[in-house]
């Protein structure tokens, strides 16, 4: 048997050196099994307290699905205007369940990198622990999370590569004179109304019309598609520590605007008990500026209950450039926030309190039939 290999191996290697390509081949063979094996102490070496380049990201998606197959999945979402492609993972325990939709972005403002850096963690710990820690596990029989950890990868991958603090989408206006949308100012909520310009040269520069980016376009249209269905929306920024609930373009309040404030308010004590970092809770137009266009206004306005700003560490002394040394600290804080306002929205559409709630209506209703069928 050893002699019959030895025999066809010799003879592949001498019909391949007669073909020509042996070396070649047997390079590439090497190249790919390097790749793969490298690929995977890759993402067992993948470090979540280091800022990483686009790239790299796209191969963390690409590994993350691989290695937990059996809950995520990547999916196209649309192209970035220098024709990028953007994917979200979609964390989904398989179950007959009708479940709802938690979605989350991060980076549509392209300096605030500690932002993707906190959507690749809350990933990590929802497929580190699913099977282990009882919150999680409990908030995925009922819960999908749809996680889009790079909005604006044109804009991010030129923070790498040329200006660090640059914040716009990289679209081109004025005959290619200037560059970049607020993507955060495009959303057709009170579009370019207020806190935002029309300006190309403005860093808050709302496009050319509601939607004109195909950033923008891209999420507006799969969120749209999935709304009735979506029950929090959590879009992740930095800096200033807040926790914003709608409204940035009025100081009216949306119809359920205290409880956004009771649950934000658990969020911020849960972020706290962790490093004792203050969060402030409160509408946009109240506690940070006016806004006009963001997708926390539009989400909140097409009907998704639950919608959120993050505005993460620091209070300004680094600001955008928050050191490595604090991704750790920010992201566990943050996941506590996370994880409290995930237990609310289960409480309310799965708790105790609302099947209860469910079960004396049922009986009311009951025995308003049974009497109307006395009379
Ligand atoms: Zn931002």
């Amino acid at each position: 048997m050893k002699l019959l290999l030895g025999t066809l191996y010799l003879l592949g290697i001498l019909v391949s050196e007669e073909l020509g390509y042996d070396g070649s081949l047997a390079q590439h063979r090497r190249e790919v099994v390097e790749e793969t094996v490298s690929q995977r102490r890759g993402l067992d070496a993948y470090s979540y307290t280091r800022y990483h380049p686009m790239e790299e990201i796209y191969q963390w998606m690409i590994q993350i699905s691989e290695k937990y197959a059996e809950v995520v999945t990547q999916h196209f979402l649309g192209m970035t205007y220098e024709t990028r492609p953007m994917y979200y993972l979609k964390i989904s325990q398989p179950s007959n369940n009708p479940k709802k939709i938690i979605w989350m972005d991060c980076g549509i403002h392209a300096r605030e990198w500690i932002a993707p850096a906190f959507c690749q963690w809350f990933v990590k710990e929802i497929l580190q622990n699913y099977k282990d820690d009882s919150r999680i596990k409990k908030l995925l029989r009922n819960l999908d999370f749809y996680v889009l950890p790079v909005l604006n990868i044109d804009g991010y991958i030129y923070t790498w590569t040329t200006d660090r603090l640059w914040r716009k989408s990289r679209s081109s206006h004025n005959n290619g004179t200037c560059f970049g949308t607020d993507l955060n100012r495009n959303f057709n909520v009170s579009w370019c109304s207020i806190g935002a310009s029309r300006n190309c040269q403005d860093i808050t520069f709302c496009g050319t019309g509601p939607v004109s980016e195909p950033e923008t376009k891209a999420v507006s249209s799969f969120i749209e598609s999935k709304k009735d269905n979506i029950v929090c929306f959590l879009t992740m920024h930095s800096f200033g520590q807040l926790i914003l609930t709608p409204y940035g373009y009025t100081k009216n309040k949306s119809s359920n605007h205290e409880e956004l404030i009771q649950v934000g308010q658990k969020a911020a004590n849960a972020l706290k008990e962790k490093h004792g970092t203050n969060y402030r809770v409160g509408s946009s137009a109240d506690i940070l500026y006016a806004t006009s266009g963001s997708s926390r206004d539009w989400a909140r306005d097409i009907g998704i209950p639950f919608s959120y700003t993050f505005e993460l560490r620091d209070n300004g002394t680094y600001g955008f450039v928050l050191p490595e040394a604090q991704i750790q600290a920010t992201c566990e804080e943050s996941m506590a926030a996370m994880l409290s306002v995930l237990d609310d929205v289960y409480e309310k559409y799965w708790g105790v309190d609302s099947a209860g709630k469910a079960a004396s209506s049922a009986v009311v209703l009951g025995l308003l039939f049974s009497f109307m069928s006395l009379l």
